[in-house]
């Protein structure tokens, strides 16, 4: 029930709320991140189901009673809770994932990754941001605003998301579980602590396989070579074209713009590739559009003879598989259909070029001007003392189309505690920031809180 105090919350009387449910929260997310769920084949289930039901426990606790597991075919278990919107009230789902990525040893860790250390204000351990610290971002909000405040929740904690998912394919069959006004999504994070953005755009892919075929069987070089054609020279020249030599993409028509939000760091994208010291960036123009809002192409496997053991002899036959990132909007068969033609026209020496597309999808976006959107800008703003960026990611999250096929007329709201400077996350020693972890909590409890119950700012 809303009550008179609690439509007129201020941001300092949620901050207080948020504040004093935090050291609870932070023991939770510690407990968590000691239960290595990794979802992957091969690895225990136990420690998922485990994770699972904790993960229930925790919403139970944080004021949602009727949280449960429902039974995904094929895969673990989603943790689902809900509670009714009064009339004429939004429905927010707030989702995360409980599985984590694994923690081999080989990825350098300095610290036991299933037994959590807080060091000078981060908690390190695996999943600690990626993405325990959603669930963790969940239970503070949800703990916090209490059922003072007048919209309907649904809460989704994935078990699947790092590997083979089968969510998309359980939701599209219970579209009434997650039927919502409002998607917030907390999986992501500031570029840097303590700097609000918030992400509105996913790029898209196409993936195709390109085999090139010259001769009936290998030849020898030396005989042959300087008339018959190399099958995999001709096809690295074919490869050559999908760049001019800045680095841009050179395939004509391909859909692409120049990206109108906040800008990506130089210095940390640097970083976070692991690009080697004294190499320049590929590409021209801003940074962002490169990443958020124009193609890229990628050759990502290639069959050819191995190094070792080579013979002097002239490829009959080479194969590359490339993938094509697109911007959000670019329709996927028509981007296909672009790289197809050109990688037909550009067929060097007349070498026969087959081309099978194997894989599209599009790009995600929500409006950055919606009002939901606006609202939590604002809401992030306030928390954090300054403007929120508007940001892209040059990534897929195929869940968000999912989404907006179930509701179009949805808004999404990309966040969370996952700081892409310090996080490390997929890597070793990742780690979440606590005092980032509760701006997150906080702006999210603004958020729903001014979404419920329109208070104003401040
Ligand atoms: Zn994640």
């Amino acid at each position: 029930m809303t009550t008179a105090a609690d439509s007129s919350a201020s941001l300092e009387d949620l901050r207080a709320r948020v504040s004093a449910v935090m050291p609870g929260v932070a023991a939770d997310l510690a407990r968590l991140v000691a239960i290595p769920s990794c979802a992957f084949p091969g690895f225990p289930a136990e420690p998922v189901l485990e994770m699972a039901e904790e993960t229930v426990a925790l919403l139970r606790r944080s004021g949602l009673p009727n949280a449960r597991l429902l039974e995904v075919a094929g895969g673990y278990p989603v943790v689902y809770a809900d509670r009714p919107a009064p009339p004429g009230t939004p429905t927010v789902l707030l989702y995360a994932h409980y599985d984590v990525q694994p923690a081999p040893p080989e990825q350098g860790w300095t610290i036991d990754p299933w037994n959590p250390v807080v060091r000078e204000g981060r908690l390190y351990g695996r999943g600690a941001a990626d993405d325990k610290s959603g669930i963790a971002m969940h239970a503070a909000t949800l703990q916090a605003l209490g059922d003072g405040v007048a919209i309907g929740l649904r809460v989704v904690i994935e078990g699947e998301e790092e590997t083979e998912s089968h969510l998309e394919a359980f939701a599209l069959a219970n579209p009434e579980l997650f039927n919502a006004d409002v998607y917030v999504i907390a999986d992501g994070g500031n570029e840097q602590v303590g700097e609000p953005v918030i992400e509105v755009t996913t790029r898209g892919g196409v993936v195709l396989d390109i085999e090139v075929s010259t001769l009936e069987r290998p030849v020898h070089s030396g005989l042959f070579g300087g008339g018959a054609p190399d099958a995999l020279m001709a096809l690295m020249r074919l490869l050559a074209t999908l760049h001019d030599d800045a680095g841009d993409v050179a395939v004509a028509g391909l859909a692409g713009s120049e990206w109108r939000g906040g800008d990506t760091d130089e210095e940390l994208f640097r970083r976070a590739s692991g690009m080697l010291p004294g190499q320049p960036l590929v590409g021209t123009g801003r940074l962002s559009s490169r990443l958020w809002s124009r193609p890229a192409i990628s050759v990502i496997g290639l069959d050819a003879a191995p190094t070792h053991g080579a013979v002097n002899a002239l490829a009959p036959r080479a194969k590359a598989t490339v993938s094509m990132r697109i911007p959000p909007g670019a329709d996927a068969d028509r981007e296909c259909q672009l790289l197809t033609e050109h990688l037909l026209a550009a067929a060097p020496w007349g070498v026969s070029v087959d081309v099978k597309p194997t894989a599209g999808w599009p790009g995600w976006s929500t409006s950055p001007d919606g009002p939901a959107v606006t609202t939590a800008r604002a809401a992030m703003a306030d928390v954090y003392g300054k403007p929120t960026e508007v940001i892209g990611s040059g990534g897929s999250i195929p869940l968000l189309t999912t989404l907006a096929e179930i509701n179009p007329a949805a808004e999404f709201v990309l966040w969370g505690a996952e700081d892409g400077a310090q996080a490390n996350i997929h890597s070793a020693n990742e780690s979440v920031d606590l005092q980032e972890l509760e701006r997150a909590a906080l702006a999210q409890t603004v958020f729903l809180h001014r979404l419920g119950a329109g208070v104003s700012s401040g």
